[in-house]
């Protein structure tokens, strides 16, 4: 899918819109650039911080991975293929982006505004908002992006928006509401009372740029609670490292209690802390046996230092995996949260002997209640398309959405188009 064609000629787009700078959101951004794409790419502030970080460490990869796939190429005597990109694709992009604030409107082309705002889902994230006119007559097109959860911490609450006449509507979690966050802090609390009883380890998959910080945040607040103090926490991710950087030095878009962290006053959690940078670093911790709890990306386990970890540590009945966010099919972090025997790490079956724990409470997205709440703020119930979502997932959302708001759902399929022409008017 990485290479599938875009829908239409990048050369032929006047601007591009991002919402936030998760990966699956942004991370084909240099493709566009590389294919011809020239305009400006409008994001919220930190949304352009975040990806300065996150497009050159893909590209990074991206040229990992083709060095690798061309040596095997060569060997049988193939042609080497090009990487996805490569960094001067993913700097060039990186100089379209067009930094807004929240809430300021601007005029995008002639005849389209936009305006972005706090969606509450990782630093920057944001709903777009889009005034689109044409021979005297307009209409509203509002995109939420990725939903955050409300009350959750470090954030601000996704917001509200009235007035729309097409939604696009997220729904990753459509079929699923999430256990309270109280609850969640307490099973935390008893996976590392179990954990410290057991003499083992604690795994944490962590997307490395909201999810990440999120914790941090948890470990201080609840410190005391969770006995931190027996525990080393490393924070085991370069990426997660810069991210956290650009969380601190936008102190000003996320809750006052999330500062103090930010500023190394973290209590007593400042002193168990540790950030873990080089590889060597990171191996180290392989010889430690109990003890430790070991942040790492990535959150879905299909790349990065977690991998390391759990093919050294799966095996071990001690050792705890805690899954704090969303796991898509056919992800190494889906099979462990669906209770597989065995995972193959780097084409090796690994047992798992681990005892694997799932919180649905921390997660960065709205669950089905949250995603239909944030429907019903809509006055004159809007026809909402489903997108970003499982097809389980988008089904199930879309009943409730008609059975409790009483919606015109759609779930378009890729490449669908939507006429904004044939929209019917407001009110
Ligand atoms: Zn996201």
């Amino acid at each position: 899918m990485n290479r599938a064609p875009f829908p239409a000629p990048a050369e032929s787009l006047d601007a591009v819109i991002l919402s936030h700078a998760h990966i699956d959101h942004s991370g084909r951004l240099p493709m566009l650039v590389q294919q011809g794409f020239r305009g400006p790419i409008y994001t919220q502030r930190a949304t352009t911080d975040l990806c300065d970080i996150m497009l050159r460490d893909a590209a990074y990869l991206q040229e990992k991975d083709a060095e690798t796939e061309n040596r095997k190429r060569a060997r049988k005597g193939l042609p080497p293929m090009p990487p996805l990109y490569d960094m001067r694709d993913a700097e060039k992009t990186l100089q379209q982006f067009e930094s807004l604030d929240y809430d300021e409107i601007v005029a995008v082309v002639p005849g389209i505004k936009l305006r972005l705002r706090d969606a509450g889902h990782i630093l920057g994230s944001a709903i777009v908002e889009l005034w689109l006119s044409e021979g005297g007559a307009t209409r509203k097109v509002v995109f939420s992006g990725d939903l955050g959860l409300r009350d959750a911490p470090i954030l601000h609450d996704p917001e509200v928006v009235h007035e729309a006449d097409a939604v696009l509507l997220e729904s990753t979690y459509g079929d699923r509401r999430h256990r309270s966050r109280e609850e969640s802090v307490q099973e935390m609390g008893e996976i590392f009372a179990d954990a410290h009883a057991d003499g083992g380890n604690i795994l944490i998959p962590a997307f490395a740029v909201g999810r990440t910080q999120e914790l941090l945040y948890l470990f201080m607040q609840h410190f005391d609670d969770w006995g931190l103090k027996h525990w080393r926490v490393c924070l085991d991710s370069p990426m997660a490292i810069r991210a956290t950087e650009v969380y601190a030095s936008h102190v000003g878009l996320h809750d006052e209690d999330a500062v103090a962290l930010w500023r190394g006053q973290g209590g007593g959690l400042a002193s168990r802390l540790e950030f873990i940078r080089t590889p060597q670093q990171s191996r180290a911790l392989n010889k430690v046996r109990s003890g430790l709890v070991i942040v790492a990306a990535s959150g879905m386990c299909e790349g990065g230092r977690i991998r390391h970890h759990l093919k050294n540590q799966l095996w071990r009945p001690r050792c705890h995996v805690v899954i704090v966010g969303y796991q898509a099919r056919g992800t190494t972090g889906r099979q462990l949260v669906d209770g597989h025997a065995y995972v193959s790490l780097w084409g090796e079956a690994i047992r798992v002997k681990a005892q694997v724990h799932t919180i649905g409470g921390f997660s960065a997205h709205a669950d089905q209640q949250g995603l239909l709440d944030w429907y019903q703020g809509f006055r004159d119930r809007p026809p909402v398309w489903l997108v970003h979502g499982e097809d389980q997932a988008r089904a199930t959302l879309a009943q409730r959405l008609q059975e409790v708001a009483g919606a015109r759902v759609r779930i378009p399929q890729l490449g669908d188009v939507l006429d904004l022409g044939k929209l019917p008017g407001r009110g």
